[in-house]
C-alpha cells in the first residue's frame, strides 16, 4: 500500500473564521482530518500529517518558508511514495514554481492543493481537492511538482491563480493539464515531464534581491532609476503582448543599460497569460533585446521570479543566469525551436 505525507502549511483549507477574518487553525484541522472516515477507507493510501510552524496565510509566504517546505519533503523523501502540500491559493503558484526548481532530480509526486472554502465548512471544495490529490500522489504517475485544483492536475511551474472566488481557481494557459478528473482520472501522459536521471537533492534558496515591474500606458520609467542599482540581481518586467514597452524603450533603455552594467538580469515576460514573448518582433521590443534583456518566453511571472531566485542561489554568474532563463530546466518554458536550415 502506498504511503503519502501530507504537509500542511496553512491557507483557507485549514482556516476557521475569527473576528478579523479567516485564520489558520492547526488543531481544528488536525482533528477534522483524523475524524474523516473517508480518509481511512479503501482505496485511500496510508498517510501521515505534519505541519509547518506557524501555519500561514500564503500571502505571508517568503523564501524561508519555501526552504522549510522543501526541507520537509527532502527529510522524508525516502519514507513516502508521494507528498501532498496543503497551501493557500494566493501564492500557491509561486511555491509550486520554487519547489519545481529546488527539488532537483525529483522522482515522486509532489502535489500542492488547498481550497477556496475552508474544509470545516459544508460547501468546502477542500474535501475533493484533498482526496483527489492524495489518490494521485499515491498512484505515483505524475512524478513532478503539480497543483491539483478544481478537477485539474497542472504542472506547478506553469500554473497561475486565475480566480479569487471560483472553485476552479488555477489555469496553466501555456501548458495542457497533466490530468483531469471526472468519473475517472484521465492522465495526459504525453505532457508529463521527461527528466534526465539524476539523484534527488534539495537546492536551498537565498533571499536574492529581485524585483517585478509591470508596464502600463504612461509609465514613467525614470522613477525606477532609483531602485535599479547594483543591489538588484534580477528584474522581471511584465510587458505588453509579445514583449513590447511604451515608446520603444527610449526612456527605459538608459536605465536598463545601467542595470546590465551592474550585472542585473532583466527578464521580459508578458502581461498576456497565453503566448510567448518574442523580442524584436516589433520595434517596441527591439530595444530591450539590444540592451541585453533576456526573453522570459512563455514563463509565468511566478515561474520567472522563482527561476531567478533559483539560478542566483546556485551561484551562477549573470551571464549564465541570462542563458538559463531562456532554457527549460524542469518544464517551466517551452523547448527552443531549432531553426530549420533553408535550402
Ligand atoms: N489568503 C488565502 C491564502 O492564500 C487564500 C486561500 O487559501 O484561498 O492562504
Amino acid at each position: 500500500m502506498s504511503k503519502i505525507l501530507i504537509i500542511n502549511t496553512g491557507g483557507t483549507i485549514s482556516m476557521t473564521a475569527s473576528r478579523r477574518g479567516y485564520v489558520p487553525d492547526g488543531a481544528a484541522f488536525r482533528a477534522q482530518l483524523e475524524g474523516m472516515d473517508l480518509l481511512k477507507a479503501q482505496p485511500m493510501p496510508q498517510w501521515d500529517l505534519i505541519e509547518t510552524e506557524p501555519l500561514l496565510d500564503s500571502s505571508n509566504m517568503s523564501v524561508s518558508d519555501w526552504n522549510r517546505i522543501g526541507g520537509m519533503v527532502a527529510d522524508h523523501y525516502g519514507s513516502y511514495d508521494g507528498f501532498v502540500i496543503l497551501h493557500g491559493t494566493d501564492t500557491m503558484a509561486y511555491t509550486a514554481s520554487a519547489l519545481s526548481f529546488m527539488l532537483e532530480g525529483l522522482d515522486k509526486p509532489v502535489i500542492l492543493t488547498g481550497s477556496q472554502i475552508p474544509l470545516a465548512e459544508i460547501r468546502s471544495d477542500g474535501r475533493t481537492n484533498l482526496i483527489e490529490s492524495m489518490l494521485i500522489a499515491a498512484e505515483g504517475r505524475a512524478r513532478e511538482v503539480c497543483i491539483f485544483f478544481g478537477g485539474k492536475l497542472l504542472r506547478g511551474n506553469r500554473a497561475t491563480k486565475y480566480s479569487a472566488d471560483e472553485l476552479i481557481a488555477f489555469v496553466s494557459p501555456n501548458y495542457p493539464p497533466l490530468a483531469e478528473t471526472g468519473i475517472s482520472v484521465e492522465y495526459n501522459e504525453s505532457a508529463f515531464l521527461k527528466r534526465e536521471r539524476k539523484p534527488f537533492r534539495l537546492q536551498v534558496l537565498e533571499e536574492i534581491p529581485i524585483g517585478v515591474i509591470k508596464v502600463f500606458p504612461g509609465i514613467q520609467f525614470s522613477l525606477f532609476d532609483q531602485i535599479m542599482t547594483e543591489k538588484l540581481k534580477g528584474i522581471v518586467i511584465e510587458t505588453f503582448g509579445a514583449g513590447n514597452i511604451p515608446n520603444g524603450g527610449s526612456e527605459l533603455l538608459p536605465i536598463v543599460r545601467k542595470a546590465m552594467e551592474h550585472g542585473t538580469v532583466l527578464a521580459v515576460c508578458s502581461q498576456c497569460p497565453q503566448g510567448t514573448v518574442s523580442l524584436g518582433a516589433y520595434e517596441a521590443s527591439s530595444a530591450l533585446a539590444e540592451a541585453g534583456a533576456v526573453s522570459g518566453r512563455d514563463l509565468t511571472t511566478e515561474a520567472a521570479v522563482a527561476k531567478l531566485y533559483y539560478l542566483f542561489s546556485k551561484g551562477y554568474s549573470a551571464e549564465k543566469v541570462k542563458k538559463l532563463m531562456e532554457t527549460p530546466i524542469c518544464g517551466e518554458e517551452k523547448e527552443k525551436q531549432h531553426r530549420r536550415s533553408r535550402r
